[in-house]
């Protein structure tokens, strides 16, 4: 049930020591980076003088820009010679931030993979398809090294060509997938038109999702449709990739593994703690990356720590599943939205297809919201009164959530661009 049970039900208090004792090494380990040294002096932090962990909130926060103004090499703690893997960032909010390893750090890595998808129950009999880019983009080789540490025969599918995919999975009785679940939704057209019933043609029984924000709703459109179990994967390049919060055979919320990272959440606006169990940004910290350590750094990912202890018996805690960035709330008319909010309606409507997209335009007096809306196949060829009926059921179901009126426009299957990586659910055209 465990991959490394000591460390994975360690007491609180046991989990807080060596919390304590890794970011002592690590503060003195990151004094050596360009930018932490300049920044320790400058604003006069001893590296060896913090005492206890809320002493962490004494450090400097770091964020995406800082890692775009030292680019590449101002984050290093090692020199080069010690380094071995370099990856970045997607780039979903601007220039790409490149993270860099040592084999320490690919190690350390490796372990919390291998450790998340054994949590989810995945063997060394499973067949293993990954369906994540590889290259720079961290799902790809981040899962496929932990898949490997398992024993897992592993596919390194890489993402797109959707009807390989489908033939992998029935050629080599794939068991488990890692997956964009914005691309597993578009995939389920593609197995429409080869006519393969998943529960029935494949042996897909786990997918891994993760790299992008989506809604309960959506897992368990997912899991009807393709007879796996889906659990929630969260991870950030900065902090090393995929790895950093799963889900547990118990699917509510994700366990971020504290042994690797120490956690803060925090009000956005105003950067102080916000009290426990309430939403806000979540901050991290390595605690055992050599390479390119990183202090207290703004992930803009919005969630909060559940409280109490998890049936599964670990004692790392929970964070509930990502609501967005802050950078994708939408103000509308004054009132704030997240694309998630509108996933998890269309979600839930039947005969809703399988992609959507947000655009937003400035008319003359007010804001538009526009959606574009998907349809099944079947609901396109049918009468247009159905058609009209699904579309206001949309707008009143939506209306009744987000509390302004959006205009939707529904259009055939497969017709808005798809993406093999992230969705790009807002279209904000707006701004001057
Ligand atoms: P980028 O920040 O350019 O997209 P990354 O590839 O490092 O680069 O992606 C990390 C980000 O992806 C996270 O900060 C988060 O916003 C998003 N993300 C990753 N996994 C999840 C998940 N399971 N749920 C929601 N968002 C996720
Ligand atoms: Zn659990």
């Amino acid at each position: 049930m465990y991959w490394e049970k000591e460390i994975e039900t360690l007491d609180r208090t046991g989990l807080e020591a060596l919390q304590l004792k890794r970011l002592k090494t690590t503060l003195n380990w990151t004094a050596n980076s360009p930018y932490y040294g300049r920044a320790f002096r400058e604003l006069g932090i001893d590296p060896g003088g913090v005492e206890t962990l809320a002493d962490v909130k004494k450090l400097p926060m770091t964020t995406k820009d800082d890692l775009r103004d030292q680019w590449p090499y101002g984050f290093l703690a090692v020199s080069r010679d010690e380094l071995v893997r370099m990856h970045s960032s997607s780039g979903t909010t601007g220039r790409a931030t490149v993270v860099f390893h040592t084999a320490n750090d690919i190690g350390q890595w490796t372990d919390i993979i291998a450790r998340s998808m054994y949590m989810t129950g995945m063997r060394k009999s499973d067949v293993f398809q990954n369906m994540m880019t590889y290259g720079l983009f961290t799902g790809g080789l981040g899962f496929h090294y932990g898949a490997e540490k398992i024993g897992a025969l592993t596919i390194p599918a890489g993402a797109g060509n959707s009807k390989r995919q489908i033939q992998l999975m029935q050629d080599f009785e794939t068991t488990a997938i890692h997956v964009i679940p914005s691309y597993a939704l578009h995939l389920m057209s593609v197995f429409g038109e080869m006519a393969v019933d998943p529960w029935k043609d494949t042996k897909l029984r786990i997918a891994f999702l993760g790299a992008e924000p989506h809604s309960e709703k959506m897992r368990r459109k997912l899991e009807d449709f393709y007879g796996f179990k889906a659990f929630d994967s969260y991870g950030l390049s900065e902090m090393c990739g995929p790895g950093v919060a799963f889900e547990c055979p118990f699917q509510n919320g994700l366990h971020i593994w504290e042994d690797h990272f120490l956690v803060e959440i925090i009000d956005p606006e105003t950067l102080a703690p916000v009290p426990d169990g309430e939403e806000g940004e979540l901050v991290l910290t390595t605690l055992v990356r050599d390479g390119m350590p990183i202090l207290r750094y703004r992930t803009k990912d919005l969630t909060r720590i559940l409280p109490g202890p998890c049936e599964c018996g670990r004692t790392h805690r929970r964070i509930e599943r990502i609501k967005g960035r802050t950078d994708d709330m939408m103000i509308i008319k004054g009132v704030n939205i997240f694309p998630i909010q509108i996933e998890r309606k269309l979600m839930g409507i039947p005969g809703v297809g399988n992609n959507f997209v947000i655009i937003l335009e400035r008319a003359e007096f007010t804001d538009l919201m526009i959606i574009k809306v998907e349809v099944q196949r079947e609901t396109f060829m049918g009468d247009l009164r159905q058609l009209e009926a699904l579309r206001r059921r949309i707008v009143e179901e939506l209306k009744s959530d987000i509390l302004i009126t959006p205009r939707v426009d529904l259009v055939e299957p497969d017709s808005l661009p798809k993406s093999e990586g992230k969705a790009k659910r807002v279209m904000d055209n707006r701004k001057d």
